[in-house]
């Protein structure tokens, strides 16, 4: 017999067990970290910005990576391989029934390719994981050890991707890489956009200064929901005696400007901060300056939902 008690019994154990709530399975964005190629603490960083990071583990900032899941099918990507691979491959697959489908890559700056060495034999014998990479990059990787020896022992499949060409990931995830400008050393520089079912997402970790590209920053933030773009170096101040114009990426003060009359500015988030950016301290007076004209700056585990 049920009683009121009973009843009220069930009521709160169908709360508690979620039973009520509507099941999202809907893919989604993941932010694995922020900073620039060398994270923060940097290398050889005696000053203000990295001194408090070297003794607190839970100040440091992992170099801007993004992953892409698919929790109706369990598929995770990661789009690009960073020196702190381990550990975002760890964020990921913890749960443990996912499949790590391959890595997207951006270009050949240590930042973006170099945690592929995780794939080889020396850690994990990775066997044919898909590495997407556009043909500089694959010749690149190709010709040159360690990254070659990933490919003669079939650590990694290269799959060739295109400009402007699309990849379909599965019936519910497409992503399309376009060439960027930046300093090409080694291989060209491309950003991607990531389509779902109802959302878009723009990635462009690094580029020279918006009036280089041939395209115009402002459709293309318009156009997608998301948009998380170049934030390497917050303003001048950062880098005293340079001149403004001649430093090969988009100042955040610089794409405020650019961007701030666009109506869907509030979906900027910048990410790939140098640890000189003082946006990556969250009570600094840049990120009031960020928020108060209406962006933001990514954070570590944020998702966009697809
Ligand atoms: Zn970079
Ligand atoms: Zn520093
Ligand atoms: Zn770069």
């Amino acid at each position: 017999m049920l009683n009121k008690y009973s009843i009220s019994l069930i009521v709160i154990s169908v709360f508690l067990t979620g039973w009520t709530l509507p099941k999202n399975d809907n893919p989604y964005i993941i932010v694995l970290g922020i900073a620039q190629d060398g994270g923060a603490p940097h290398a050889a960083c005696t000053k203000e910005c990295c001194a408090n990071k070297w003794n607190n583990p839970q100040l440091r900032n992992k170099v801007s990576s993004l992953g892409i899941v698919d929790p109706s099918t369990n598929e995770v990507w990661m789009i690009d391989a960073t020196p702190d691979f381990s550990s975002q491959l760890n964020t990921l697959t913890m749960n443990q029934k996912s499949t790590f489908k391959g890595v997207f890559l951006t270009h050949a700056h240590i930042g973006h390719y170099t945690g592929l060495i995780h794939l080889g034999r020396e850690v994990m014998g990775a066997k044919q994981i898909p590495v997407y990479a556009m043909p500089k990059m694959k010749r690149f990787l190709s010709e040159n050890g360690p990254w070659s020896q990933l490919i003669g022992l079939n650590n990694i499949d290269i799959k060739n991707l295109q400009d402007n060409t699309k990849i379909q990931l599965n019936d519910n995830l497409s992503i399309t890489p376009f060439i960027v400008p930046h300093r090409d050393e080694f291989s060209e520089t491309v950003g991607y956009e990531i389509n779902g079912p109802n959302r878009s997402l723009v990635f462009i970790p690094d580029i020279d200064k918006w009036e280089k590209w041939s395209e115009n920053i402002e459709d293309i933030v318009s156009s997608n929901d998301f948009s998380l773009l170049d934030g390497t170096f917050y303003d001048i101040d950062e880098l005293p005696g340079r001149d403004m114009s001649k430093i090969p990426h988009p100042f955040i003060v610089e794409s405020m400007e650019v961007l701030g009359d666009v109506d869907s500015k509030s979906r900027v988030h910048f990410i790939h901060l140098n640890h000189t950016n003082p946006a990556l301290d969250r009570y600094s007076n840049a990120i009031k300056t960020i928020k108060d004209n209406g962006f933001n700056v990514a954070k570590r585990n944020q998702k966009f939902h697809l």
